[in-house]
Formats: C-alpha cells, sequence, structure tokens
C-alpha cells in the first residue's frame, strides 16, 4: 500500500544542516525549534545518538566521529552547505550510558562538547557560521538555549 504524503514538495535548499541526537522523543521538538526558533526550513539533517558528542573527541565516538566529518564534507561541497546547528539535550543517553557520566557534570561536559564540536566542523568545513544550543526539559516542554561556541 503506498500512502501520499500531504506535505508539498521543495526542491530549494536553505544551505543549513542541524547535528542533534537521534533520540526519537525530542525529534519533533528539535524540527519546531529548527522551523520557528530558528527559521530554517528543509535543512539538512545528521542525526546520530549523542549528535554533536561524536565531534568532541570521545574515543567511544571514533567511528562516527569520522562518518559525520565525511557527511559534512559532503554537505559542503554538494549542498553549498553555510551555516551548521549543533544541538545537544538534557538526559542524553549517550552520556548517561555510553559515556557513563551523571548529571550535574553530565551537562558541564555536553556544553563543553559543543564548543569542542563547533571547532571541529570548522576546521573540516572552513564555516564560520556555526551556533551551538543546549534542549533543557521544562516541567513537560523543552527549551533550547544558546550555547556560546
Ligand atoms: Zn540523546
Amino acid at each position: 500500500m503506498s500512502y501520499q504524503c500531504p506535505l508539498r514538495y521543495d526542491a530549494s535548499r536553505s544551505h543549513a544542516a542541524a547535528l542533534y541526537c537521534s533520540d526519537g522523543r525530542m525529534g519533533e521538538h528539535f524540527d519546531d525549534f529548527l522551523h520557528h526558533g530558528l527559521s530554517l526550513l528543509r535543512y539538512d539533517r545528521l542525526c546520530l545518538p549523542g549528535g554533536p558528542a561524536c565531534l568532541a573527541g570521545h574515543p567511544q565516538a571514533h567511528l562516527e566521529e569520522q562518518g559525520v566529518v565525511d557527511e559534512l564534507q559532503f554537505l559542503v561541497e554538494v549542498h553549498k552547505l553555510k551555516r551548521v546547528v549543533l544541538i545537544a539535550h538534557e538526559g542524553c543517553a549517550f552520556y548517561g550510558t555510553r559515556l557513563e557520566l551523571k548529571e550535574p557534570r553530565l551537562e558541564l561536559l555536553q556544553r563543553a562538547d559543543l564548543v569542542r564540536a563547533a571547532a571541529i566542523v570548522n576546521r573540516v568545513t572552513g564555516l564560520d557560521n556555526i551556533e551551538g544550543y543546549f534542549a533543557r526539559l521544562n516541567d513537560g516542554r523543552v527549551v533550547f538555549e544558546p550555547v556560546q561556541v
């Protein structure tokens, strides 16, 4: 059985990419923030567990880092990428499980990792337009806070 999506297809690009965690509980929140908070439509998505954590030099994410660097370079070359948005989120299982970290150290490290990831994105792509955000859970809502990167 086929399904026709009600959304129209627009072939133009926004020349922006977002790197964020693949956690399905927040996928729609990330989309809403990027669409309405940053007015970014049709941005390219790089989703994997931990999101920007894979670019912060953790040995546990070495293979993912290579893959994301390769994908970013592809997007710069083929999609003429100009802007990259990095989003970390509270309660991320990558940090809790893969890196075995707990709050409150976890959030401090996530913020530092956004800075490290932005430096790597800049180094491997040459782009200057890189932003970081921390998605905080607040009484059943998700609040996106800018992080200086
Ligand atoms: Zn996560």
